[in-house]
């Protein structure tokens, strides 16, 4: 019974694996993210660097990881994004992105910055995942999501884990931050039953859905 147990926690952290896919962080993004940094954040730095304190999940909404890695590679936001456009013409983009089979791709350092929710970019950490409200995110996606929580609330002081469309009650607390009070999306992404799967993974990191102020 004891041998059982270690072969287990053996097998659970060997199963845990990243692959690297880095996008196109050019001289012309860096330019834009400290822009976004400056303008939306009220944050002035050298780098376009983040200390990342809240990871939030997603769903691309469609696509393969081939497509949507091409969609963020590039550095410019597409002209159809009129409302983000007006904003910022920096790209959206995340740190990670989840496949179906649960296969983790990075996409960028997770403390480099990444555009992918508003007021809270400059300290969160976006992991997509491919999937939609009718394609329904998978249980090796729950399971990916919470390694890769696990992974990145060790490796930084991590204190909240929100879907993208509980963002919104971060709107009125000392953690957001944007310079235009009327520069809000309403999102349903990922889920709420995705969110209360991967939450139950991780329970014992006691991180928080909501902010303390
Ligand atoms: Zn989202």
């Amino acid at each position: 019974m004891f041998f059982l147990i270690l072969n287990f926690s053996f097998a659970q952290k060997s199963d845990f694996k990243v692959i690297n896919k880095p996008i196109n962080y050019s001289e012309e993004r860096i330019r834009l993210s400290l822009e976004y940094l400056k303008e939306h954040h009220g944050i002035t730095q050298k780098s376009p660097t983040i200390i990342p304190k809240m990871i939030v999940l997603h769903y691309t909404a469609g696509g393969t990881v081939e497509t949507n890695y091409n969609y963020f590679n590039k550095t410019h936001l597409e002209s159809a994004r009129n409302t983000l456009k007006k904003q910022s013409p920096l790209n959206v983009s995340s740190q990670y992105i989840v496949d179906r089979d649960g296969t983790i791709y990075q996409l960028m350092e997770p403390n480099l910055f990444a555009r992918h929710t508003i007021g809270l970019n400059y300290c969160a950490i976006g992991i997509e995942n491919i999937g939609s409200k009718k394609q329904l995110l998978t249980e090796k996606q729950v399971a990916a999501n919470a390694q890769l929580v696990r992974y990145l609330a060790q490796k930084y002081k991590i204190e909240y884990l929100i879907g993208h469309s509980e963002y919104g009650i971060f709107r009125n607390s000392k953690l957001w931050k944007e310079s235009d009070p009327k520069y809000f999306t309403g999102k349903e992404d990922p889920g709420k039953d995705f969110m209360k799967k991967v939450r139950l993974q991780v329970a014992d990191l006691n991180l928080k859905d909501k902010p303390n102020n």
